[in-house]
């Protein structure tokens, strides 16, 4: 995918966490990690998840290769957990999959989701949009398993 392609006003945030990706740093300690690949443009992400005792997360980590997409959304997803409940995770879940559908959010939606809104552009190249959920499909199994060791 040619960034050319996608507005102006989205790439340059898009660029940035592909050039500077957030918690890019092994957690140690965590709670809860997953890994996920997708084969057809070889990413790969590894994501580990902290969370804080009123089951807030309190950090989290993120490493990987792959396509300028992948990274970038895995980056900026990181940013979106700090702090965050289950629940919020769940509906940051929820919009970024609607968006990613072609749904239009709210501000006060966008808003809750941070700079993944900036990814609404690869929705037009549907190839993209699995480099796009890469990091998403490490968190919902990482949230599983998490949410079964709480009830162990
Ligand atoms: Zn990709």
């Amino acid at each position: 995918m040619e960034f050319d392609d996608l507005d102006d006003l989205y790439r340059d945030t898009i660029l940035d966490h592909r050039r500077n990706p957030r918690h890019s740093d092994v957690l140690e300690n965590p709670n809860t990690t997953a890994k996920a690949i997708n084969p057809f443009c070889g990413d790969e992400i590894y994501l580990q998840l902290r969370f804080d005792e009123n089951g807030r997360v309190s950090d989290v980590g993120l490493q990987g290769e792959g396509c300028s997409i992948n990274q970038a959304a895995g980056s900026m997803l990181t940013e979106a957990l700090k702090g965050k409940s289950l629940d919020e995770i769940e509906k940051i879940d929820r919009l970024y999959r609607s968006m990613m559908q072609g749904d239009m959010l709210s501000e006060d939606e966008i808003e809750f989701i941070g700079d993944l809104g900036n990814l609404v552009g690869v929705r037009q190249f549907p190839v993209r949009i699995k480099c796009a959920m890469l990091t998403w499909s490490a968190l919902e199994d990482a949230i599983d398993d998490y949410k079964k060791s709480l009830s162990r």
